[in-house]
C-alpha cells in the first residue's frame, strides 16, 4: 500500500490548487466526487455516496507529479511509478528473508538482505531442506497416488458389489421363473395324463363291450348255422327241380302263338259301314207324331205332371 507518508512532493507549493484536496491540502490520492459535487481524496471524505473521479487529464497530471522517496531519498520519481519503486526498486523497502519459506523469521531492508543471507542458518541448510522437502514431496506424491489407487479400487469394488447385487437379483428372478414354469408344466402334464387315463379306460370298456357283442353274435351264428344249411340244401333241391330250359321253350312258343294271332287279326277285313240315316229320319218323324199326340192329350186335360211342358 502506497502511503503518502512514504514520499514527499518536490516543489509542493508550485502544484496547482486545482489538484489539491480541500481536507488534507495535499494533491489528491485516489480522488472521488462526493454527492455535493466536491472532490477529495477517498480517505478524506466521510461520505459513503462517492464515485471515482475519471477525468483523464487530472489523473495524468496527478500521476506526473514529482516526488522524493522518504526511505531512500531518491528524487524526481513520477508519483505514478512510486508503487513500482516501493515494491521492486527502493533499497530501503522492507523485505522478508529469502529463506522465509524455510521458516526464517528475519525481516529488514533490501539493502540489509545480502548481509543477513551470509549468516542465515536456514539458507545454509537449504540444500538439506530441499532434499528433505523433495523426499517429502515425492512421498506425498506417492501417497497421493496410492490414495488415488485406493479410491479407484474402492470405486471398482463398489461397482463390483453393485454388479454382484444385480446378478443376485437376476438369479432370484430366474429361479422364480423356473419354479413357476415347472409348476405350470406339472399342471399341464398332470391334466394330460388324467385325460389319457380316462380315454384309456373308456377304450378298454368299449373293447370289452365289443368282445361281448362278438361273443353274442358268434353264439347266434352257431345257433342259426344248421338252419341256414338246411335252407340252402332245400334251395339247391328246388333249383334243380325247375328246368329253366323247358320254361324258356314254353315262353318262345307262347310268343310265336301271340305273333301268329295278331297277324290273323290284321287279315280279317273291316265290316262295311252301316247307313242308318233313313232309320234315324223315320224315328224322328215317329217321335214328332207322338209329341203332337201327347200335346193334344194335354189339351184334353189328360196332363202328365213334369213332362212335355
Ligand atoms: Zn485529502
Ligand atoms: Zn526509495
Ligand atoms: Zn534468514
Amino acid at each position: 500500500m502506497t502511503r503518502s507518508s512514504d514520499y514527499c512532493y518536490m516543489n509542493e507549493n508550485s502544484i496547482s490548487p486545482y489538484l489539491k484536496c480541500s481536507f488534507c491540502s495535499k494533491p489528491f490520492v485516489d480522488p472521488v466526487i462526493t454527492d455535493d459535487g466536491s472532490r477529495s481524496c477517498r480517505a478524506c471524505t466521510s461520505s459513503d455516496n462517492v464515485t471515482p473521479l475519471k477525468e483523464k487529464l487530472i489523473l495524468d497530471m496527478l500521476d506526473d507529479l514529482r516526488i522524493e522517496c522518504v526511505q531512500c531519498h531518491e528524487k524526481n520519481i513520477r508519483r505514478g511509478d512510486y508503487k513500482q519503486h516501493d515494491d521492486t526498486i527502493c533499497p530501503q523497502r522492507i523485505v522478508l528473508c529469502k529463506a522465509s519459506d524455510l521458516k526464517c523469521s528475519w525481516t529488514g531492508t533490501y539493502a540489509e538482505l545480502d548481509q543477513h543471507l551470509q549468516s542465515c542458518p536456514f539458507e545454509v541448510l537449504r540444500p538439506i531442506f530441499t532434499e528433505i522437502l523433495s523426499k517429502i514431496g515425492q512421498d506425498q506424491t506417492r501417497r497421493s497416488n496410492e490414495q488415488q489407487q485406493v479410491r479407484n479400487e474402492n470405486k471398482e469394488y463398489e461397482e463390483f458389489k453393485k454388479e454382484v447385487e444385480h446378478l443376485r437379483k437376476e438369479r432370484i428372478e430366474l429361479e422364480n421363473a423356473i419354479h413357476q414354469m415347472t409348476n405350470q408344466t406339472e399342471n399341464i402334464l398332470g391334466n394330460q395324463i388324467e385325460q389319457l387315463n380316462k380315454l384309456y379306460h373308456e377304450q378298454i370298456k368299449r373293447n370289452n363291450e365289443l368282445e361281448a357283442e362278438i361273443k353274442r353274435l358268434r353264439i347266434l351264428f352257431l345257433q342259426h348255422f344248421p338252419v341256414w344249411k338246411k335252407f340252402q340244401a332245400e334251395f339247391e333241391q328246388y333249383k334243380q327241380s325247375i328246368n329253366i330250359q323247358q320254361l324258356k321253350e314254353q315262353l318262345e312258343r307262347l310268343q310265336l302263338e301271340t305273333r301268329r294271332i295278331s297277324e290273323q287279326l290284321t287279315t280279317i277285313p273291316a265290316p262295311a259301314p252301316i247307313d242308318n240315316s233313313n232309320e234315324i229320319t223315320y224315328m224322328k218323324q215317329l217321335f214328332n207324331q207322338h209329341d203332337v199326340q201327347i200335346k193334344l192329350l194335354a189339351r184334353k186335360k189328360c196332363v202328365i205332371p213334369g213332362k212335355f211342358k
